[in-house]
């Protein structure tokens, strides 16, 4: 027997529960399928939650330790179980769980367990663990299936010695040393934990820098934290190969250094849980990279069959997924999405974290030419004192007029909170001098925006003064008459 409904979504994850919602919203029947046994995806179960719950320990640790103005030598004891400092981990994540379950009910959503696979275009089979199969029927089908951390052929993955970010909060104790391979999102934010909480942490990557996505100012500056906590990072460099002996890992090097650590973590990207969903049968395939395209509608080759969140690939952020999943059905059901694009943010959860948002002043400069940027260090606020964040710094980049924001870039404490006020003046298409022109309150970060503000449009006044200058008549500019 088939069970019909308008809207069958695979996969609960940010995407698919955010596709689900706005498809019983617009009224809609709506099933979601989940193979795991809770809803939440990796981003409840492994990812952005219990990553971010170890490190809101570590970030207590490095504010005492600063706070203390470092006279606090705080070093985690030997022999630290992870389960200790990951403090309220299990009460966040049932919590967490127990909402979306709640949302899901209280809006109609039927939620099926068991694995889905396409058997035709319009149906989804679905087989329970105990064996059960029953079909779903949907004039739109919407796969978030997400993705799972990839395993490089030379890195032999044992989740024990060497892990993946799948299993490297399931470690017992807090290693001495720790290797991390790879300079993403999940690389740089682990090693960063990790390296606050005393581990000695070399992150090692082909990249010249971490996060090659982001204004290499903030790059630049993050290097330098990381370094500064004692942290080595190794750029330009590939693995010839990796072994564990189980008392060590052993990572050889291209150039032949080799870098022994108790501790290894893989973080290499992530690749598209595709396998299983009997793709054909849809008359769909993944593509080279192992993604399912999509168009700017979020609709894939078979237009009622949408992909949404990391099963699509990059931007790959919890974030991204659910808007994704939101827009996917909006469309799908033809109601308007509202804005996208331009002001989508990034929140990166390093230690120091960064976020940005929009242009970055070298794609500004690539896409208008002329602009202006204006900076704001934390050390030139009260707030960036009162709470010893001197190393953070806003970035602002505008038309060369200032009547446009086109982006900001923040490192430091705040930053994923603080970018918010920019992305908001972007959606609004305010002038630069909103952030003069209003009041913020004092003593706090967000008066950052105030100061890269008016660092800006002073740059826009000497060169209005520039402009005039040489306009002027030879006479008047210098004083006197050039020969
Ligand atoms: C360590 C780590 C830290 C992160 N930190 C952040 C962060 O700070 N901020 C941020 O925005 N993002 C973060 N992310 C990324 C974020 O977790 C993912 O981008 C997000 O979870 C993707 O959502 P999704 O819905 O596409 O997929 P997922 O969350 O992976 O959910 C997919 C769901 O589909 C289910 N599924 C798969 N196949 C089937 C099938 N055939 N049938 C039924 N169900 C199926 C899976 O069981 C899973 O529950 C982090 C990720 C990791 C790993």
């Amino acid at each position: 027997m088939t069970d019909r409904y308008d809207l069958v979504v695979i996969g609960s994850g940010p995407a698919g529960q955010k596709a689900a919602i706005q498809g019983a919203k617009a009224g809609c029947r709506v099933a979601i399928v989940e193979r795991g046994a809770a809803v939440g995806g990796e981003c409840v179960q492994r990812g952005t939650i219990p990553s971010k719950t170890l490190r809101e320990t570590a970030v207590a640790l490095a504010s005492f330790r600063q706070r203390s103005g470092n006279v606090l030598d705080l070093q985690m004891p030997e022999g630290t179980k992870i389960s200790s400092l990951l403090t309220r981990l299990d009460e966040v994540v049932q919590s967490h769980q127990r909402y979306i379950g709640d949302q899901l009910r209280r809006n109609g959503i039927d939620l099926i367990h068991g694995r889905a696979r396409f058997v035709s275009p319009v149906e989804v089979e679905v087989q329970s663990v105990q064996g059960a199969r029953r079909r779903l029927a949907a004039g739109t089908i919407v796969i978030a299936v997400g993705s799972t951390p990839r395993v490089p052929p030379n890195v032999p993955i044992d989740h024990e010695h060497v892990l993946d970010s799948d299993s490297i909060l399931s470690l017992q104790y807090l290693p001495r040393s720790l290797t991390v391979i790879g300079a993403g999102v999940i690389a740089s934010e682990y090693a960063s934990i990790f390296a606050t909480l005393g581990v000695q942490v070399t992150m090692v990557d082909k990249a010249p820098r971490p996060l090659g996505f982001l204004d290499p100012e903030l790059t630049d500056r993050f290097v330098a934290e990381f370094e500064r906590s004692g942290a080595r990072y190794v750029a330009n460099a590939a693995i010839a190969s990796v072994a564990a002996d189980g008392i060590s890992v052993v990572t050889t090097l291209e150039s032949g250094e080799v870098l022994t650590s108790d501790k290894l973590l893989c973080a290499l990207g992530r690749v598209a849980s595709v396998d299983g969903l009997n793709l054909t049968a849809a008359g769909l395939a993944a593509n080279t990279r192992g993604l399912i395209e999509v168009d700017a509608h979020l609709r894939t080759v078979v237009p009622h069959i949408y992909a949404v969140g990391d099963v699509i690939g990059p931007p790959a952020l919890a974030t991204s997924a659910m808007e994704q999943g939101r827009r996917a059905v909006c469309h799908a059901m033809g109601l308007p999405a509202g804005l996208s694009g331009e002001t989508m943010p990034v929140g990166v959860y390093t230690i120091p974290e960064m976020a940005c948002v929009g242009l970055d002043e070298a794609a500004a400069r690539e896409r208008h030419g002329e602009i202006l940027v204006g900076r704001a260090a934390f050390r030139e606020i009260a707030r960036g004192h009162i709470s010893n964040a001197r190393d953070g710094f806003l970035k602002m980049v505008a038309a060369a007029d200032g009547s446009r924001v086109l982006g900001v870039q923040i490192i430091g404490e705040g930053a994923t909170e603080l970018v918010h006020l920019g992305q908001l003046a972007m959606i609004g298409a305010q002038p630069v001098e909103v952030f003069i022109e209003n009041i913020f309150n004092f003593p706090t970060l967000a008066e950052a925006y105030r100061v890269a503000a008016l660092d800006l449009l002073s740059r826009r006044a000497d060169a209005g003064l520039r402009l005039r200058h040489a306009a002027a008549p030879v006479e008047e500019r210098d004083g006197a008459r050039v020969p």
